[in-house]
């Protein structure tokens, strides 16, 4: 059974298509650009690809696209849609409308766009491709969609509430959603199945850490915290985000610089973070080069970013009255061992240990790198949210 999974944002179509019999990956690859010019890369498993430009002017365009390069020319991997068991789109917000997956209706797709002012970057790129889809795939073909909030919709109000007037809440939806719930329930069950535990029985600190980072205190299998807020730009430092600050910081940086809200939210999101600390880089590759190489901000940035994930672990230990557990995900989480020995540094209180050695040599894969006297259990996860939406696409239409 043949799923596709579509991850789209504004300007960019990402898919990938996965046989279900044995969750292997055909072909993936992003139509990109789009309503700027185009430009299709696609791979299949085999090695063959698709590397062109092309016209995008809207996303229907770039689908048109994804369908002829799966099913045409030397790199097709099938000869048609109808192969296709069901189509699962990636959502970033679905707020308190959505938590679980469901099957798209076009009042399901309008809900979606609705919740674009939560989401602004995201929802209505996912709403314009969502109805791109419908318009290029067979009718018959099942869409399902899969939502980034929707693991965190189990947090306790006391977790998801701001000390902002109650109406506030009520009127405008303004409350803590939390993001990458589909890698953070991936991983979480992921642990739970290599250490030969019933999630149910576990309290773990998932550290999800790529270009956008957030950790979850996941007690049970459910979320009970989690540092993303109202928008993926709360919580710890990021490549380029700010995470969370003293809200009195942005008033007062608005007004000296004379900034717009819309200016201070560029300010925040893209210039700030690794970028804005370093001035060197928003990637994790240069930060660590540079501050191997005497460069002071670069190691600031670095410190405060190990110091913040050690204070999430120390306060989500607190908010689960336990802890047995952390893992590491995500582009950094499963690479970087600098980043991952500065977290676990200093930590004997709170039960941790790893192999310093067996850190450094481990990177992207399934592993327990906590010494055998480790009170608390750390490991490397790969995430891989296609796969969860997949099979979530595969359960809902199995229904
Ligand atoms: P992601 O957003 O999950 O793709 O993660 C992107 C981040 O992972 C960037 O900051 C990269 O520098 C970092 N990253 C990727 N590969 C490595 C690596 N081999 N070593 C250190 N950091 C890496």
């Amino acid at each position: 059974m043949l799923i596709l999974v579509v991850n789209a944002g504004s300007s960019s179509l990402k898919y990938q298509l996965l046989n279900m019999d044995d969750e292997s990956v055909l072909a993936k690859g992003n139509c990109d650009r789009i309503g700027i010019d185009g430009h299709v890369s696609h791979k299949t498993a085999d090695g063959r690809t698709v590397d062109a430009d092309c016209t995008f002017p809207t996303h229907t365009e770039a689908f048109q696209k994804l369908v002829e390069v799966l099913t045409t020319g030397d790199a097709a991997v099938i000869k048609s849609m109808d192969e296709i068991s069901a189509v699962g789109h990636r959502i970033v917000q679905g707020a308190e409308v959505f938590d679980r997956p469901c099957l798209v209706t076009p009042e399901i797709i309008d809900q979606i766009d609705e919740l674009r002012e939560l989401a602004p970057v995201h929802n209505h790129a996912h709403a314009l491709a969502l109805r791109a889809c419908s318009a290029v795939i067979p009718a018959t073909t099942p869409q399902v969609v899969v939502f980034d909030t929707a693991f965190h919709q189990t947090m306790p109000p006391k977790a998801y509430m701001f000390g902002l007037p109650y109406e506030d809440y009520e009127k405008y939806h303004v409350r803590k959603y939390g993001f990458h719930g589909t890698s953070h329930r991936f991983v979480s069950a992921a642990l739970a199945e290599a250490m030969g535990k019933d999630i149910k029985e576990l309290k773990i600190v998932s550290c999800h850490l790529g270009n956008g980072s957030s950790i979850t205190a996941v007690d049970g299998g459910k979320c009970v915290d989690t540092s993303m807020g109202f928008t993926p730009l709360d919580g710890l430092l990021m490549g380029t985000r700010c995470g969370a600050i003293d809200p009195s910081a942005v008033t007062y940086i608005a007004d000296k610089h004379g900034f717009t809200p819309d200016e201070m939210s560029q300010y925040m999101n893209k210039k700030s973070g690794f970028l804005g600390v370093s001035g060197v880089s928003s990637d994790n590759r240069d930060l660590t080069a540079a501050a191997a190489e005497g460069n002071k901000r670069a190691q600031l940035a670095g410190d405060i970013l190990a110091y913040q994930i050690q204070k999430y672990i120390g306060s989500y230990t607190a908010a689960m009255n336990g802890l047995d557990a952390v893992l590491f995900t995500g582009g950094i989480g499963e690479n970087s061992w600098e980043v991952r020995e500065n977290v676990c540094k200093n930590m004997e209180f709170f039960g941790i240990k790893i192999d310093e050695e067996l850190n450094r040599q481990s990177r992207g894969k399934l592993i327990k790198l906590s010494t055998a006297d480790s009170k608390v259990e750390v490991w490397i996860v790969p995430t891989n949210e296609e796969l969860l939406i997949a099979r979530d696409t595969l359960a809902v239409i199995s229904q």
